[in-house]
């Protein structure tokens, strides 16, 4: 049995038994064995059932909200909206079943058609900062396609998927569709990689598992979707609402304790606006409520657990520019923090993946982008300013997968998000995700 910790409170709140790899290649076969009837469902039905899964999730959607908030500690008022898009997502999938269509091709002497088909199994391997939303994000276009799925939460995060698991069979859709197999990456997840019978992984975690997925897949020539890291740019012009996007700017790498892939954790600043943009994002960071994740009003929570609170503090070195406070007593907690730095500085290359946010000066558009640019990751980032010519000049110029201009939402579901270069590649949401859980089929029909 593994203990599962609220890291809030460091008090057991569940026991969960680790599977092996026994375990995880009878759900594989639980998933084989249901798969032909899954596919051959009709579309309609197969919508129906989504459409159902949805509709519990939005009736259970205080309960599923309380087991994220605790097991992740995260604030309720962010797990709420978590919840919320996990039955949208749901939502937006039914819909989307019988609206991924064929192609007719000209072509001499007959009638060529395209077919998306499912691939059959496929393993979702997920990570333990949004453990239900990414979930829900492979899951939706999975079970749409028609393909059965074997799913890994994160070690420390199984509570709430192993809750949608129960919906799932409450909402009709039928046993060995959907199987939630708890465990260790290095057992589970390896198993999933290798297991012959397994036709893709969908994985969202860091670049260097995600290496390992890739390299364990080639044996099997699996079909991979790599969801990773980021250290993405927030720019800010001179010319922006400076007022605005400081106000924004702490939200966008404190939200979930900077635990997040598209947390703006780089903000380059233009240097004629770097002193007043300084001052302001200190004075709006001050503003953000740190503190028990059940209480309604809370903002950031505490970080994952005592080793990730570790790795987070090894980033921090000299006196910050700006260091808030955190609760005293039991939990991971580690304060908002702003710092100043260099690009090459190793706390603007790496992911931190906790509240230390980078504030960067820069001397025009040009140094903006090269320095956007200057990482081997490519997620997400924002740009600041009030010329919608520069904006969309520097969206087209920095090599990431989600922009936004005046805002930093990166996520919608009827929008497509994901990584260029180590960011990893395949697409969630959205329509596009659907290109990521079906094979395109040719049929050539002869009318000669
Ligand atoms: P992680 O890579 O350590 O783990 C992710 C998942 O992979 C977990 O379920 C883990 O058990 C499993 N795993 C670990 N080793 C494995 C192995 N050898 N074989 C198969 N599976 C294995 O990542 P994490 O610490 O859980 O999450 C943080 C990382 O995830 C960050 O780098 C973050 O940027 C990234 N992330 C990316 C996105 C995105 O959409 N791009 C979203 C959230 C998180």
């Amino acid at each position: 049995m593994t203990a599962v910790v609220n890291p809030a409170t460091e008090e057991t709140i569940a026991e969960v038994e680790a599977r092996g790899a026994d375990e995880t290649d009878a759900a594989v076969a639980a998933a084989k064995e249901a798969f032909p009837a899954w596919r051959a469902l009709a579309p309609a039905d197969r919508a129906r059932l989504l459409r159902r899964l949805a509709t519990l999730v939005e009736e259970h959607h205080e309960e599923l909200s309380r087991i994220e908030s605790r097991n992740a500690g995260k604030p309720i008022s962010g797990a709420r909206g978590e919840v919320g898009m996990v039955a949208q997502v749901f939502h937006f999938y039914a819909g989307a079943v019988d609206k991924h269509h064929g192609e007719t091709i000209p072509v001499a002497g007959g009638v060529d058609m395209t077919f998306r088909e499912p691939l059959g199994v496929v393993g979702l391997i997920v990570p333990w900062n949004f453990p239900l939303n990414i979930a829900s994000w492979k899951l939706g276009p999975a079970l749409a396609c028609g393909n059965t799925v074997v799913l890994k939460p994160a070690e420390l995060t199984p509570l709430s998927v192993l809750r949608l698991a129960e919906l799932a069979l409450e909402a009709g859709i039928p046993e060995g569709v959907v199987n939630v197999v708890p465990g260790k990456g290095s057992v589970v997840g390896q198993r999933l990689i290798e297991h012959p019978d397994v036709a893709k992984i969908g994985f969202t975690g860091s670049t260097e598992v995600g290496q390992q997925v890739m390299r364990g897949a080639a044996g099997t020539i699996k079909r991979v979707t790599l969801e990773l890291g980021g250290k993405s740019a927030n720019v800010v012009f001179a010319d922006a609402d400076l007022e605005r996007a400081a106000a924004a700017a702490p939200y966008a790498v404190f939200d979930n304790a900077g635990q997040d892939c598209c947390a703006r954790s780089r903000i380059l600043v233009e240097r004629s606006a770097y002193d007043r943009f300084s001052e302001l994002l200190v004075e709006a960071t001050r503003g953000v409520r740190v503190g028990d994740p059940e209480d309604d009003a809370t903002e950031m929570g505490p970080l994952i657990s005592a080793a990730h609170r570790e790795t987070v503090a090894s980033f921090v070195d000299g006196e910050p520019l700006y260091r808030g406070d955190v609760p005293d007593g039991k939990g991971f907690w580690y304060p908002c923090t702003v710092v100043e730095a260099r690009p090459g500085d190793r706390i603007a290359r790496d992911e931190v993946f906790g509240p230390v946010a980078a504030l960067i000066p820069f001397a025009d558009e040009a140094e903006a982008v090269r320095i956007a640019n200057d990482s081997e990751y490519g997620l997400s980032g924002s740009i600041w300013t009030s010329d919608g010519a520069r904006a969309f000049r520097v969206a087209r110029a920095i090599d990431t997968g989600v922009l936004s201009i005046n805002s930093n939402s990166s996520v919608r579901v009827s929008t497509p998000f994901g990584g260029f270069k180590q960011s990893g590649f395949g697409r969630e949401l959205g329509m596009h995700a659907l290109e990521g859980y079906s094979e395109v089929k040719n049929v050539f029909y002869s009318t000669d």
